[in-house]
């Protein structure tokens, strides 16, 4: 696939420089020369971060819910990155270079829920192609699994030894709340407990009070987005949170077994088309991921994984 595919990539729709002579538009048609500088760098930080989401990296082939992808595809999918001259960071590392002008060539790399085949599995791979991720864990849940995966397969999840090994590796530890709880359903006492709480337990096992937070199930609300930065987070992670998007709430591209080098293509091409900019902040410039400020008077909807097109994985991977 990849050799073929390689040899084909020129011939899709990649934009071309346009011919040097060509008519000249009317004056009224003509845009102004100057004022498009200051519009399109902030447009370009306003942009939003593309964010990979993983879950497991495993051989498993039961996958009801298609949060696995093997380690051949991800040895693919992370070589298809660094042949087009892409980065894959942690998120943390993507939101600062932002916040510093840069981060062109970044791509957020996430995992969800802690899986033990990170460690095993998913940071050989990182590590032989550069890469650095963002492994968002369970500190309610260690050296459990994903019991609340009801049509399983039961996969272990990583034991406070398995998340400082990840970090001795220069992986990034955010949290994943305490026990994997949707936190649009959950009442005051619970959202605090999986916010604050999850975060002082993760500081105890890693030295490090986590910056990054991820909404179990992708499921966002703005009652959530404020106990999430409340707590201290400096990000956090959804999915598509649509009108509350913002550095709070970051919309990611779940990332499955089936995305070979041309689905990836047209993920990469989508995503600013599907995903909702980063809001202006007023005062101070537009979200960069410095981790302050937030969507003012976000709205009181649920978000959640919304329905994608063909080259997402519907019903799947919103775990
Ligand atoms: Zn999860």
């Amino acid at each position: 696939m990849s050799s073929e595919f390689r040899t084909r990539l020129p011939s899709l729709p990649l934009p071309l420089p346009k011919p040097q002579r060509s008519v000249p538009a009317p004056a009224t048609a003509r845009a102004p020369v100057t004022a498009p500088s200051t519009a399109t760098a902030s447009s370009q930080r306003r942009r939003p971060p593309w964010v990979l989401m993983y879950h497991s990296v495993s051989s498993c082939t039961d996958d009801p819910y298609r949060i696995t992808v093997s380690p051949y595809r991800l040895d693919r999918q992370l070589r298809w990155l660094r042949d087009r001259g892409l980065s894959g960071v942690s998120v943390g590392e993507l939101l600062r270079a932002r916040a510093a002008g840069g981060g062109a060539g970044l791509v957020g790399l996430t995992f969800d829920d802690g899986y033990t085949d990170f460690v095993e599995t998913a940071l050989p791979l990182l590590r032989r192609h550069g890469c650095t991720a963002t492994v968002f864990v369970l500190p309610g849940r260690l050296g459990g699994d994903n019991a609340w995966d009801e049509l399983g397969p039961r996969k272990p999840l990583l034991t406070a030894d398995g998340i400082r090994e990840a970090a001795s590796e220069g992986m990034e530890i955010g949290s994943h709340g305490l026990l994997h709880t949707d936190l649009t359903t959950a009442d005051d006492a619970t959202l605090e407990r999986e916010t604050r709480h999850s975060r002082t337990l993760l500081a105890d096992i890693t030295g490090t009070a986590p910056d990054g937070f991820c909404y179990p199930y992708g499921t966002v609300d703005a009652r959530a987005v404020e106990g999430v930065r409340a707590a201290g987070y400096g990000y956090a992670c959804a999915i598509d949170p649509g009108p509350l998007t913002g550095v709070h709430a970051l919309p990611r591209v779940h990332v499955d077994a089936s995305d070979t080098s041309v689905r990836m293509f047209l993920k990469r091409a989508l995503h600013p088309l599907r995903r909702k900019p980063l809001p202006e902040t007023p005062g101070q410039g537009p979200s960069d991921g410095t981790g302050r400020p937030i969507a003012p008077e976000a709205p009181q909807d649920v978000t959640r994984n919304s329905p994608e097109d063909s080259t997402e994985s519907a019903g799947g991977g919103n775990r």
